[in-house]
């Protein structure tokens, strides 16, 4: 059983591309678990086609208490088994008590059992707080994925959680498997992702371009693969799957300085617009 966790600034297009790549895998003939581990809970509504998922925390809030895994895990799209952790009320307490609190509870009734070739855990992007790095920190994941883009603070966040990872990986078996670039068509944006990965030592798996499909599909509640399985952008995540599938180079990454990712920005055309307005 592979345990993978995606990281990502929010909004990059962690969801999306999780739950896409997960229905690629499917085609691969995999079994998964999708474990959301993000408080806005929206994880598993592509893979659920819309079906309001109670969180395990609601669940808990509600019920008292949880002794059965139908309460928490619901099937959806080729039957990825699907987990929403969610999240204090707004405001109040912890974010990541949701995370520790759900995965604690998935292995107290049993939600990992062999057959299962894939966990996936789509996780904010905020490493700085113990709970969101809780799947990496207890040796759960090992495997991570971030996804970036060709935008400054995509890859301000993309150095941070590289910062994360090594972090863990220096004490335990936590390696990171590549960064996916979700492109926001940026120019020469592919070659900088290329030149950021390979900086860290890692490798740059998959670029997936932008397409509207993506939100035709969203729109109908759904992944592109299960809307519309000929659209090229289908063929894309397929690829993604593949490529994660087949992947062999896994590694401790090593965070840049903020003064090399900001040469690497600078020799990108992208911190031209700061030094317009600061005049450095
Ligand atoms: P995150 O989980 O990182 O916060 P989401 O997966 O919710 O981000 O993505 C934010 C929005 O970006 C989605 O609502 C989706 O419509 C859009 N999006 C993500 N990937 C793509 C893509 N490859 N092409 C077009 N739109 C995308
Ligand atoms: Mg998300």
């Amino acid at each position: 059983m592979r345990q993978v966790a995606i990281y990502g600034k929010g909004g990059i297009g962690k969801s999306t591309t999780t739950q896409n790549l997960t229905a690629g895998l499917v085609e691969l003939g995999k079994k998964i678990m999708v474990v959301g581990c993000d408080p806005k809970a929206d994880s598993t509504r592509l893979l659920l086609n819309g079906l309001a998922q109670r969180t395990v925390l609601d669940t808990l809030r509600e019920e008292g208490e949880v002794d059965d895994l139908s309460q928490i895990v619901k099937e959806g799209y080729g039957g990825i088994r699907c987990v929403e952790s969610g999240g204090p009320e707004p405001g109040v307490g912890c974010a990541g008590r949701g995370i520790i609190t759900s995965i604690g509870m998935l292995e107290d009734l049993g939600a990992y059992t062999d057959d299962l070739d894939y966990v996936f855990y789509d996780v904010l992007g905020d490493v700085v707080c113990g709970g969101f790095a809780m799947p990496i920190r207890e040796g759960k994941a090992k495997e991570i994925y971030i996804v970036a883009s060709g935008e400054m603070m995509a890859l301000y966040a993309a150095n941070n959680i590289c910062k994360g990872i090594q972090k863990y990986a220096l004490k335990g078996g936590v390696r990171l498997g590549g960064i996916i670039c979700n492109s926001r068509n940026v120019d020469r944006e592919r070659e900088l992702l290329q030149a950021f990965a390979t900086e860290i030592g890692s490798q740059l798996i998959y670029f997936v371009p932008r397409d509207n499909e993506v939100q035709r599909a969203e729109i109908k509640k759904k992944t592109v693969i299960d809307h519309d399985p000929k659209h090229p952008q289908a063929k894309e995540y397929r690829n993604l799957a593949e490529a994660i599938e087949n992947n062999t180079q896994f590694v401790i990454p090593k965070p840049m300085t903020q003064e090399r990712l900001e040469e690497i920005l600078i020799e990108f055309g992208l911190m031209d617009n700061i030094k317009d307005n600061y005049n450095i």
